[in-house]
């Protein structure tokens, strides 16, 4: 027997029995007569002792034994004199009788340690040691947990659980596919599904009216911060369902999350904002909640003072930062700087003091009588002490700019609490949105989803005006979840490709199998996907999905531990009857 017990489970209560204990040597302690290690696995560390004066053989042998060695060891689980409150097992240690090395270890290139010395790079290449840290461990558990929540809740909420092909024919979904040549048919590629949608949908038209999965989907994207080219969905889809029916289903599926990974009620429903509220408001379509800080449009009421950054402006917001009045001439500065970074954009940055005695100090005083600015402030619904702080220019550069400079005052102020969470629905988003550099429209969610059945009539003279029954979920201004109700009519979904600017063939050979499926009695659906990975570092309050991720890929896209991806043999290139391109022009 390896073991009677694990490093996480003794206790004072079981002083006195002899027990065995195998796990890897978190460090050692020689202290005169005596040696201490640390023994560790999944469950915690125990504290092994050897006495020199009684047994100095076992003593010298364990002082040779090096960090992260595999050990067996036999003893007596005895009090401790020098207790650790810290440690759940603190209260004893094992005075061993014996020891066996089950499997040494060289030295590892960094410490497995809670905070570790590792640069991020070497803890890539040697993941499966980094996986034996704490922190990385907590969240792989973490993950688990909420996999098996997320199964309960489905389960116990009639959702059945069915596996879909990972080689398919591309969905567009936006990115990139990753394809996969077929040996059998030469020239022939299959792509890695960016998600299950099509899949699901006819799962519908198959009756199978509530389904879910944990699922991986892959897209080859460009590097953007935190995406992975492959991660994991909980994709989900429903029939004979409004949108009203989905957002409380899923709201109940988060609530369940919640309560019992994290122990916290959520107030449902969640609180709704549209799209476009949301954007008039907060300058994103994925507002933090968690503190207020709204956006103000004073356009008209600014506008036609004289002041020339103003009068040329599209769009003049502002925001009001509480208790900010005495920020410095620097501390200004350094806002200035931030709002006209270049992947920010704003022009410039003008402030007014709303000073504690009711004065204000501007940097438009020249242009503007106090009472006027006094009103402006009354907008924003400023106090005495608050700092207004307002940006002019392009409507959706100024926008997205206060977006930015709300969050820095959020973060700055400490209102950004990694232990509040707010959710929100994000609701009625554009059904598509037109991209000037092809000239042609996109699907803002995807193909499949529908036009609102009140302004389905638009689609011929106003597309651009048409709005879908599409919604995000968001938390804590990180977009969790998407999803839409979906087109089940083969001749709307016929026009929307068309709108897309597929030709016919084009749509049939594509999609031919789903238009064809809607010709069987598709029932009305909808469905969403949460991004699993982002729900697990939400939970455990990281900033990256990698650290929630086994074995991720890097910055790069690159696994830097198996060292791909990588060149395959002549012969496996025979096979799948490809050459390489050494000229390829697109590199
Ligand atoms: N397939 C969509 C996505 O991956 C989600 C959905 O519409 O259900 O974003």
């Amino acid at each position: 027997m390896y073991r009677t017990h694990t490093c996480g489970e003794l206790r004072f209560e079981d002083s006195g029995k002899e027990v065995t204990l195998s796990g890897w040597i978190q460090r050692s302690r020689d202290l005169g007569g005596m040696t201490f290690i640390d023994l560790r696995d999944r469950y915690g560390i125990t504290q092994l002792v050897f006495n020199m004066e009684t047994d100095p053989g076992l003593c010298r042998k364990a002082r040779q034994l090096g960090r992260e060695f595999v050990i067996q060891a036999e003893g007596l689980v005895t009090e401790r004199s020098n207790k650790n409150p810290n440690l759940p097992t603190g209260d004893i240690e094992i005075v061993v009788s014996r020891f066996l090395v089950l499997n040494p270890s060289v030295t590892p290139p960094f410490t497995i340690e809670n905070e570790s010395d590792g640069g991020d790079e070497l803890r890539m290449k040697y993941r499966f040691l980094d996986l034996r840290r704490n922190p990385l461990k907590e969240n792989l558990l973490l993950r688990h947990r909420m996999a098996m929540e997320t199964r309960n809740y489905f389960n116990c909420h009639n959702f059945v659980e069915i596996e879909t092909p990972f080689l398919i024919k591309s969905t567009p979904e936006g990115a990139r596919d990753f394809v996969v040549p077929s040996r059998i048919f030469p020239g022939q590629f299959y792509a890695l599904p960016q998600s299950p949608q099509t899949f699901k949908q006819l799962l519908m038209v198959a009756g199978y009216d509530r389904y879910f999965q944990i699922v991986k989907c892959f897209r080859d994207e460009d590097l953007r911060a935190d995406r992975q080219p492959e991660f994991t969905q909980i994709d989900c889809e429903m029939s004979f369902v409004h949108q009203d029916d989905i957002l409380d289903t899923f709201e109940g599926m988060l609530k369940h999350l919640f309560k019992t990974i994290k122990g916290i009620e959520m107030d449902r429903p969640f609180p709704r904002l549209t799209y476009e509220e949301a954007m008039e408001l907060y300058g994103s379509d994925k507002p933090d909640l968690r503190f207020e800080m709204k956006i103000s449009n004073l356009t008209s009421i600014i506008k036609g003072k004289g002041f020339p950054a103003f009068e040329t402006a599209e769009y003049i917001g502002g925001i009001c930062a509480p208790n900010c009045s005495d920020y410095s001439r620097k501390q200004l500065d350094a806002l200035t700087e931030f709002v006209k970074k270049p992947q920010i954009g704003a022009k410039g940055l003008i402030y007014i003091k709303y000073n504690t005695d009711g004065s204000v100090k501007s940097t438009i005083d020249k242009y503007y009588a106090s009472d006027a600015m006094i009103q402006w402030a009354e907008q924003l619904q400023a106090k005495p002490g608050d700092l207004i702080l307002i940006i002019a220019g392009l409507k959706p550069v100024a926008l997205k700019a206060l977006c930015e400079l709300r969050l820095e005052m959020g973060g700055r102020l400490n209102l950004r609490d990694k232990n509040k969470f707010v959710p929100l629905w994000v609701t009625d988003f554009p059904l598509l949105e037109w991209d000037e550099e092809t000239h042609r429209f996109y699907a803002m969610h995807h193909p499949f989803t529908a036009p609102k059945p009140e302004e389905m009539e638009k689609l011929d003279i106003d597309p651009a005006g048409v709005h879908a029954n599409a919604y995000d979920c968001v938390v804590n201004g990180v977009e969790i979840g998407g999803g839409s109700i979906r087109i089940h009519d083969e001749k709307l979904q016929e026009k929307m490709f068309r709108l897309l600017g597929f030709t016919e063939q084009e749509a049939k050979k594509q999609f031919g199998f789903l238009m064809q499926a809607f010709l069987y009695g598709a029932p009305p659906h909808g469905g969403i996907a949460f991004g699993f990975d982002r729900v697990v570092s939400l939970f455990a309050g990281e900033e990256s999905i990698r650290d929630v991720i086994a074995f991720p890929k890097n910055n790069a896209a690159r696994d830097v531990m198996i060292d791909t991806p990588s060149g395959i043999s002549e012969d496996q290139l025979n096979e799948l009857s490809l050459k390489i391109k050494k000229d390829n022009p697109a590199n």
